[in-house]
Parts: C-alpha cells; sequence; structure tokens
C-alpha cells in the first residue's frame, strides 16, 4: 500500500505546469496540466463519463486566474469575448480573494473549481451548453464520491441546460453533434428516473434517418435497459400482491415473451 505522499509524487510525475496568459487581465500564471501520456481509460458510463486510472484529467479541467478570479474549463477560458469581459472585472473580480491550491487536486477540488466556472459562465451569460457541460461535470465529480444526492441535483441541471441548447444553439457542442445531445439528454433523464422524457428523447434519435448507426445503437441498448427495468418494477410489484401458488403460472407466462 503506498502512503499519500508517495501516491502525490506519483501523480506529479504525470502533470506539468503550463504558462496561460488570461484573457481578463493579462495576468500570466501556470495551470495544472496532465501529459497526453498519462492518460489511461478504465471505462466510460452511458453518459459519456470517462473512468481514468493513474490520473483524472477532469481534476485539472478548470483553469483558473487567481489575479482577477475569471475560471473556465480549459476548452473555453481563451476565447472569451471581449464584449463579456467587463462583466467578469464588475460582477467577479471585484469580489475575488485569491486563493491557493495544493499541487495535486481530487475530486473535492475539482467540485470547487468547476462551480467556480459555473459562476463564471453565468456571469457573462454563456451559450447554455457551456453551462451544460459543465453542470454535467460536477454531476460526474459527485458520482466519484458516491454524493448521489449531489449528482442528481447537478444531472437536472445539465438537463435543462442542454435541453435549452439543444432548441436554440448551434451544433456541434463539445464535439457532440444534434443526435448525440438528443441522446445525453435522454439519458440523463433515464439516470434520475424520468421515465417518459428517457423515451421521448430516445424514439427521436432511433426515428431519425439523419443519426449515425453508433448513436442509434446506443440510445436502443439504454431504451431496452429501461424496459427491462420497467418490467422488473412490474414483476416485483406483483410479487406483492401475489400468492406463491401463483409463481409457477407467472414463470411459465414469462417463458412466452
Ligand atoms: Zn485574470
Amino acid at each position: 500500500m503506498m502512503s499519500s505522499d508517495e501516491e502525490n509524487l506519483n501523480t506529479l510525475k504525470l502533470l506539468y505546469d503550463k504558462t496561460v496568459k488570461c484573457p481578463i487581465c493579462d495576468h500570466e500564471f501556470k495551470v495544472r496540466a496532465v501529459r497526453s501520456s498519462s492518460y489511461r481509460i478504465e471505462k466510460k458510463d452511458s453518459d459519456f463519463f470517462i473512468h481514468y486510472t493513474r490520473i483524472n484529467p477532469y481534476f485539472y479541467d478548470v483553469w483558473l486566474c487567481n489575479s482577477c478570479g475569471y475560471a473556465a474549463m480549459k476548452a473555453d477560458f481563451p476565447s472569451i469575448r471581449s464584449s463579456k469581459k467587463g462583466l467578469i472585472l464588475a460582477n467577479i473580480s471585484t469580489k475575488w480573494h485569491s486563493k491557493e491550491y495544493p499541487t495535486v487536486y481530487d475530486s473535492k477540488i475539482a467540485i470547487e473549481r468547476y462551480k467556480l466556472a459555473l459562476i463564471n459562465y453565468t456571469v457573462i451569460n454563456s451559450e447554455s451548453y457551456k453551462k451544460a457541460m459543465n453542470c454535467l461535470k460536477i454531476a460526474w465529480m459527485y458520482r466519484l464520491s458516491g454524493q448521489i444526492e449531489n449528482e442528481n441535483a447537478y444531472i437536472k441541471n445539465a438537463i435543462e441546460s442542454f435541453s435549452n441548447a439543444y432548441y436554440n444553439e448551434d451544433f456541434p457542442m463539445y464535439g457532440m453533434d444534434r443526435f448525440t445531445v438528443m441522446y445525453l439528454i435522454g439519458e440523463l433523464n433515464r439516470r434520475i428516473g424520468n421515465t417518459d422524457e428517457a423515451l421521448t428523447w430516445f424514439g427521436t434519435v432511433l426515428t431519425s434517418t439523419m443519426a449515425a448507426q453508433k448513436i442509434k445503437e446506443i440510445a436502443r441498448a439504454q431504451k431496452d435497459l429501461m424496459k427491462n427495468t420497467i418490467n422488473t418494477d412490474i414483476e416485483t410489484e406483483a410479487d406483492n400482491h401475489t400468492e406463491n401458488k401463483n409463481q409457477k403460472k407467472r414463470f411459465s407466462l414469462r417463458k412466452l415473451f
């Protein structure tokens, strides 16, 4: 068993410092970045959350300027529109107190930094798909730490923002085309038990002539998964009301389907 110091030392080897210039205040600062050779994918969840072994790149996804408080996911950090800068300076920088983080981050720190980014996206009234992805990543960090209620709360926020983005904004969104976003909204609804909404979104993917085969297959798999869950629920319900003597009959009936 490695001590946490040893673990930190091993993690440090997978990171490097990258110099970034803040587009709001021009301050140059260093961000922690994960060497691309360090990535090891363990598995992917059905809502596209990637589990990594060794090091978790999500922990280092938010860049934060300690001088002015501007924070965003690294994909968005440099590209803020100049018309939005005043909003950051007036609403974030005036209230910002600089903050020191340890050299190695964890899910708790990641959640805090994603939340700082979310405040920034909200202040500049950014596109909904950015807020949606930000909320989804917070949900994933809560999933990692086993906090299901918080995870679901942020999944709800992500659904709301992705739905708004779907109807009002341009595709692709972080590389996702229209059908991938449809599927994702369906899957997020499925995860929090919104069965009807999930079925509607999956159905739209499945009946679309434009959607890629791959995303249709995933949508079908999740739809089937849901049907099985619904059937199990009905059977469990039936178990509660049915005498044992009926069991044999029910099993033979089930065989037919
Ligand atoms: Zn700055």
